[in-house]
């Protein structure tokens, strides 16, 4: 039976109704917005989408929203003066530095310049270490997206075997210790795991987060098993979309691909997944949705706390 998919977009429409509610909320009865500020600095294409999404997102829930964009030879001193004047902003709840930043730019010490309260993105180590200890952190976005697909898909997470194969900061870490705070049992796997088939093959929960399209075949995913495709890897080889797709899909993914020269594809083959999984998030569709639902989440949190609500 092919796997039950896993919409991201009902979940993150679910819970962006119920942060406009609390946005509301808190302009009637404490008279404020809270704010947003997404700071991107030089041209990626991706990143100006992402920002683009992020931005009319809070304007859509009522959080008062700012897009500083700063030209790629910014020097790492000037973003450090936007971001600091940024922490002392009253009307400023949350600050994200859109990542990638241009390769003479430090970006752990921009991240770490943030003010942890103010760190809706949840990467400064301040929030890293509170979420490692179980204290309340601004958890990021996209492992804390993962969890409320879990949760809102009536998929037990206790006792389960999850196996993350990734080990990133903003990924692969972060959802290893949301999934442990969860009781989980937790598999972290990486690029040096030896026989990683074998142990994503015990998986109850298999999160990907790598990097590399399709990576994860049918073989390496156990019958049952709930995969959950955080990656996102544009295709533009239509015989490699192939291997990903059939039918209608493909014929889309074809089109997608002479259109505006690729397709976007996750860290599992799909093709292969709805044959082994019994629930499977889609990319596009899926954990992407998350990411920017979490954000306002965060953001609304992060208010709440810095100002004692
Ligand atoms: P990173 O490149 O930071 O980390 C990739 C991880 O995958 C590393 O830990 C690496 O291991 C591991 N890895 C690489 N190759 C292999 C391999 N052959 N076998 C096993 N493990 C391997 O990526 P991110 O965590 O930032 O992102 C992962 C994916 O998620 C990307 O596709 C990214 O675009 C996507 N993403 C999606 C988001 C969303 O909103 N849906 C948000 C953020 C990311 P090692 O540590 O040993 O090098």
């Amino acid at each position: 039976m092919a796997a039950r998919i896993l919409s991201g977009k009902s979940i993150a429409d679910a819970i962006k109704a119920e942060i406009t509610a609390e946005v509301a909320d808190l302009r009637e009865v404490h008279g404020f917005s809270p704010g947003l500020t997404v700071v991107r600095v030089g041209e990626d294409a991706a990143s100006a989408v992402y920002v683009g999404s992020k931005v009319r997102t809070a304007e859509e829930i009522g959080i008062k929203s700012e897009h500083l964009h700063f030209p790629a030879e910014t020097s790492q001193d000037e973003i450090i003066a936007v971001v600091e004047k940024l922490n002392g902003r009253n009307d400023i709840d949350g600050i994200l530095v859109q990542l990638p930043l241009p390769k003479h730019i430090d970006e752990r010490e921009i991240l770490e310049r943030i003010d942890p309260t103010k760190d809706v993105d949840g990467f400064h180590p301040i929030n890293a270490g509170r979420l490692m200890q179980g204290y309340p952190a601004l958890a990021p976005c996209t492992p804390a997206g993962v969890i409320e697909i879990l949760k809102r898909s009536d998929i037990e997470i206790a006792g389960k075997h999850a196996v993350i194969v990734g080990r990133s900061n903003i990924v692969g870490k972060p959802m290893a210790i949301l999934l442990l705070r969860e009781n989980a049992t937790v598999t972290i796997c990486h690029s040096r795991t030896a026989d990683l088939g074998e142990i994503t093959k015990q998986a109850d929960i298999l999160v990907a987060a790598i990097g590399r399209a399709g990576f994860i075949s049918g073989d390496q995913i156990g019958e049952g098993a709930t995969v959950i495709d955080v990656g996102i890897n544009n295709v533009s080889d239509a015989e490699i979309a192939a291997t990903f797709f059939d039918g209608e899909e493909l014929e889309k993914r074809l089109r997608a691909i002479e259109n505006r020269g690729f397709t976007l594809v996750g860290d599992v083959n799909p093709k292969e997944a709805m044959e082994k999984a019994a629930d499977f998030t889609p990319v596009p569709g899926g954990v992407g949705l998350l990411t920017v639902a979490m954000l306002m989440k965060n953001t609304v949190t992060a208010a709440k706390l810095r100002r004692r609500i």
